[in-house]
């Protein structure tokens, strides 16, 4: 058993250190046997994990919630099931198990590593996602349709396992959910480092057009951000790139990034980014006419053929901001060798801002 969990620590540190897989403490991994399971406790990055930062549950308490029915409003509904799993803690309960823990369980491999890699993530908030992914797997990954994360989530994935056991006569290794990331899971790590890396080498064959130089350049920004600062209060930060330079050129360019691809996006990002092709003196104005329509202030300003600013409480924070949003510009980019990038709907971006489950994330994440 303490074998196991050090190979879990193991595999978590590998995947959580590789900036290809895991952005921004996203991500979870999971060992089990018959009776328990050790997943990730919320607030934990999975870089620099150990095995306190695992919450250790009921196997038993869990398959129960899988069967009960619960309140059909959302917010009510995913309120209930964070009372469950807290209840199917069965070691220290000081822990919050991951949100996405009933997914884990549902799987019968011992070891689960999801993730939210650019890669797949190119292919998962492509237009042609589901299409393409038949194409370059076939029978050995299930795709799952984009829903709400959360319950209605863990309810759909159950449902296509089970089609897909009925189908191949056994459960899937690597499944695949739109807009969101990749679960894989094996009876030994070795078997899941082998998954991830047959993942990568199907979806290099088809990048033709590699990803631009992402390496920092001067970002000729200072009149905008000045203003911004003192007016805003908030810490302004401009970040100029090859790869950003091909998003800022005009509105049209701009389009492709000014939405979330993912519900992860969201937590650090917000739902919706701003452009700005004005003298920097408008700025302010503009951001306060982007605040009143969208219901908070931008995070990240794309300003006409000078870059980006990221804005957030402080230099810490305005760092995450710009590492998930520059995962965002990857992904728009490489999606196009999938028939371009698709963002979230309206509806589903209004669902993740009302979850109280993110907000929990976002206060965990500046804290931490
Ligand atoms: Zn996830």
């Amino acid at each position: 058993m303490n074998n196991a969990l050090e190979e879990l620590v193991r595999i978590s540190k590998y995947y959580g250190n590789n900036p290809e897989y895991v952005i921004a403490g996203g991500g979870n991994t999971s060992f089990k046997n018959n009776n328990h399971l050790w997943i990730k406790a919320s607030g934990n990055s999975l870089a620099t994990i150990t095995e306190e930062g695992f919450a250790k549950m009921d196997r038993h308490c869990l398959n129960r919630i899988a069967e009960k029915s619960y309140s059909s409003d959302p917010l009510k509904r995913e309120a209930e099931i964070k009372e469950e799993l807290h209840l199917c803690i069965a070691g220290s309960t000081d822990k919050r198990p991951s949100v996405e823990t009933s997914l884990h369980n549902l799987l019968e491999s011992a070891f689960v590593v999801h993730t939210h890699p650019t890669l797949v993530n190119a292919l998962m908030c492509a237009v042609n996602s589901r299409k393409e992914t038949n194409l370059l797997f076939g029978n050995e990954a299930l795709f799952v349709e984009y829903t709400d994360p959360g319950y209605v989530l863990f309810k759909l994935v159950e449902q296509r396992i089970s089609e897909y056991k009925k189908a191949f006569g056994k459960e899937p290794a690597i499944i695949f959910l739109e807009n969101h990331g990749v679960f894989v899971s094996a009876h030994t790590c070795e078997e899941i480092n082998r998954h991830y890396e047959n993942i990568s080498e199907k979806l290099n064959t088809r990048i033709s057009s590699p990803l631009p130089s992402t390496e920092l350049q001067y970002a000729d920004l200072e009149d905008y951000i000045e203003e911004l600062s003192y007016a805003s209060g908030t810490t302004a930060k401009g970040f100029y790139s090859r790869l950003i330079s091909y998003f800022v050129t005009d509105i049209q360019a701009f389009s492709r990034v000014n939405k979330a691809f993912t519900p992860d996006n969201i937590v650090y990002c917000k739902a919706r980014y701003m452009f700005c092709e004005s003298e920097p003196n408008l700025i302010y104005k503009e951001y306060l006419e982007f605040e009143k329509e969208h219901g908070f202030p931008p995070r990240i300003i794309g300003v006409k053929n000078r870059g980006i600013i990221c804005l957030e409480e402080s230099e810490k924070s305005v760092n995450t901001v710009y590492e998930v949003y520059l995962d965002l510009l990857k992904i728009a980019w490489l999606a196009e060798h999938f028939g371009g990038g698709k963002t979230m709907t309206d509806e589903q971006i209004t669902f993740i801002d009302n979850w109280e489950v993110e907000n929990y994330r976002r206060k965990i994440a500046k804290k931490g």
